[in-house]
Formats: C-alpha cells, structure tokens, sequence
C-alpha cells in the first residue's frame, strides 16, 4: 500500500490490463498412460464480482481451458505449475487434431490432456460446485479475459451492462449503439 502507480498507457487500456483474481479449476485425474496422479487445468472461475459484471458472465463464471490458454501459457511458471502436479502448458498434437494446439499434458510423462475430455469433465461438476476444484488462485489481464468472454461480447469490448470504463466503445459498436 501507498504505492502509486501512474499509468502511463491511455486510461481504457490500463483498465483493460488490470489484474483480475481468477480460480485454477483443476480436474485430479490418474494418467490414462503413466497411472500417475496428476492434474490438468480445465478453465477458470472469475471471482470477481465487477469483472464478471465487465465480462457478461452474471453468475456463469466459468470460462474454459481453450479460450484462456494462451493467457495461462504467459503467466503460469512450468516449475510452480509442477509443483501443483500440472505439466506444462504448451501445443502438443493429438489423433483428433493433429496440427496440434495449446494443452494440458501429464506432468510426468507428458502425454496430451486433451481440452474436449477436459470439457466433458467439467460438464458433470454443477457449477456452483465449481469452485471448490480451484487450487489456486492468479491475477489474469482483463484484456485476456475480455477476448476470452469475445464469443458473446463482441471483439475487445466490455459488456453492456458494464460501466468500468475498459470498454472504449468503439469496437463493438453495432451491439452497443443506443
Ligand atoms: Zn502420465
Ligand atoms: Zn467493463
């Protein structure tokens, strides 16, 4: 406390980029190769009450592992997630997608954790449950929540019921013109 910090981006951007307190849900599974206990991060839950308000999310607070994993890739240390059981966040290939793409994987043998068994996985948790499978809690840019949120908001914009000030009202316009 007692730090001031003075943006030094324009206003909506460093309201766009602030921290908001996010839940790791973590689904604890044995590997379906190595049988070992591990654990793999299904999405996350938005505490927060005013982001939830900013992301249109009301009390589905839930956003999953595919639309913030780029935001977790970036924050999340390979070490601190090793020592919480989960292997690093990183494009593997599977049978169903063999490009690849950004997943979880066993943190001892590495073998892909797929995003679909993972969704399926949090589809039989009741979501006001989900938060007690958070295992950890970190901050995660608004702007990557935002673009998370995107499907049901619109490109780069807060939700309109939202008065925080993050969204410039310029680039979802169409929904927000009154
Ligand atoms: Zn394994
Ligand atoms: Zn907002």
């Amino acid at each position: 406390m007692g730090l001031t910090i003075t943006p030094i981006m324009p206003a909506e951007d460093y309201l766009k980029r602030r921290p908001v307190d996010v839940g790791l849900v973590g689904i604890d599974e044995r590997c379906y190769r190595c049988s070992k206990a591990h654990r793999a991060i299904a999405g996350v839950v938005v505490a927060e009450a005013e982001a939830r308000a900013c992301l249109g999310l009301g009390d589905d607070l839930f956003l999953d592992f595919d639309s913030v994993a780029g935001a977790l890739r970036d924050t999340l240390d390979p070490a601190w997630l090793k020592e919480r059981k989960v292997g690093p966040l990183k494009v593997r290939r599977s049978r169903q997608r063999p490009e690849g793409y950004l997943s979880n994987g066993c943190v001892w043998c590495d073998i892909i954790l797929g995003s679909f068994p993972l969704s399926e996985a949090v589809r039989e948790i009741e979501p006001e449950r989900l938060p007690e499978h958070v295992f950890a809690h970190i901050p995660l840019p608004l702007d990557a929540l935002l673009q998370a949120a995107s499907p049901w908001l619109g490109q780069g914009g807060c939700g309109p019921d939202c008065d925080c000030g993050a969204n410039d009202g310029t680039e979802n316009e169409p929904e927000l013109s009154w």
